[in-house]
């Protein structure tokens, strides 16, 4: 596992630790020692930005017992419980939908373990499609449901339990189903004494009328590349190449950042095993081949239909190579090596032979053949047409 992700076992939702974002940080600051924090803000602003991330250091930052220089000291009681997500002042709403676990009445309380792991492991730095996976509903919308809006009320109605301020975060509010919104119309606008209520969200357009005006606006922009590029730049194992073509695709969007560096780690993996795999095809090690197939008939048919199409896209760019074609093929460091070795076995005749043989094998797993068959069968084809190819 990337060290990335690692890290946020220590999760520290403090301000500095925030990635850019310094105008908004001093905004908020300056709010809690000016003692004027308005009770129902909303955090709006682009995915990935860290509105999320700055709501969880807001709130800590208020309830901290020892602030010191514009942060939360990060180790008093109130912010150990803020580091786990397990303060009792600190609570989430989210949108949510049935799922095989939840089939009834979904609400976000009955999804809290997850959220929290998904929040711990992204640094709050989430997306709702990446929500979406995390509780295995891509195919479905989720919302905030009525129940949730019940809840609120209900939560909001104790006393809070032991710190100066009880905070409600309510996450991508423009799923607010409509038809509950005016259950919570009131207590938005007259909230009990020491209740803030803090919004997310990023359309504001979605947003139901009648909750927009009973808040305050707080414009969030993207992450600029240069706090991207120091963001970055703390990862272990990230070239300088990598951190600027990051910077660029992601475009202020540090949750897209997290994924194409998980993306990355994933497709180096895959490229080793494809590696190996050929190896042990040139040399004819059958024991290690029947290993291997057994292994990878257990990895699920889309993974090894994208395993094969990586594979042909290496084996493409080989032939590339050999018609000298170079300046057609985008081969990157983690390619080169193994193509110096490999293309030697190749022509266009085996070539074109090869390519068709995993075409095929793709073929076969989408309709369902027998992986292990389809895996032994390709293997051993590949192994005899590497050797021809090296006889020619
Ligand atoms: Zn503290």
């Amino acid at each position: 596992m990337h060290n990335l992700f690692s890290l946020s076992l220590n999760f520290e939702m403090l301000f500095e630790k925030i990635n850019g974002q310094e105008d908004v940080k001093k905004r908020l600051i300056q709010t809690v020692q000016d003692s004027r924090i308005s009770h129902a803000q909303l955090f709006l602003g682009p995915e990935g930005n860290g509105k999320l991330a700055l709501a969880i250091a807001y709130a800590q930052y208020i309830n901290c017992k020892n602030k010191k220089n514009g942060d939360a000291c990060g180790i008093c009681p109130s912010c150990i419980k803020f580091n786990k997500l397990e303060h009792p002042d600190l609570h989430f709403i989210f949108p949510v939908a049935k799922t095989a676990e939840v089939k009834d009445k979904p609400s976000s309380k009955l999804f809290l373990n997850g959220w929290r792991e998904f929040l711990l492991e992204n640094n709050a730095y989430i997306s709702l499609t990446g929500w979406y996976k995390k509780i295995g509903i891509e195919n479905k919308q989720a919302l905030i449901y009525t129940e949730d809006c019940n809840d609120i009320i209900r939560t909001l109605g104790y006393k809070s339990y032991e710190s100066e301020y009880k905070v409600m975060i309510i996450w991508m509010v423009e799923k607010l189903y409509h038809a509950a919104a005016p259950k919570i119309l009131k207590i938005l606008e007259e909230p009990p004494e020491k209740t803030l209520f803090l919004l997310v969200a990023e359309n504001q357009h979605q947003i139901i009328n009648t909750i927009l005006s009973r808040t305050q606006i707080v414009k969030i922009p993207k992450i600029s590349d240069e706090a991207m590029k120091s963001a970055l730049k703390q990862q272990e194992g990230i070239s300088d190449a990598e951190i600027r073509r990051i910077t660029t695709q992601s475009d202020g969007n540090f949750s897209k950042a997290l994924q194409m560096i998980q993306h990355g780690e994933e497709e180096k993996d895959s490229f080793e095993e494809f590696r190996n795999w050929m190896r042990l095809c040139y040399a004819f090690k059958i024991v290690e081949i029947n290993a291997f197939v057994s292994s990878i008939a257990k990895i699920g048919r889309e993974k090894q239909k994208l395993f094969l199409q990586r594979a042909a896209g290496t084996l493409r760019k080989s032939i590339l190579i050999n018609y000298k074609l170079k300046e057609l093929a985008r081969i990157d460091d983690m390619e080169k090596d193994f193509m110096q070795k490999f293309h030697p076995f190749m022509n266009p005749q085996n070539g074109h032979e090869i390519g068709k043989e995993i075409n095929d094998a793709i073929f076969h797993i989408e309709r369902n053949a027998n992986p292990s068959l389809v895996f032994m069968d390709l293997s051993l084809k590949l192994s005899a047409l590497m050797h021809r190819g090296k006889a020619n």
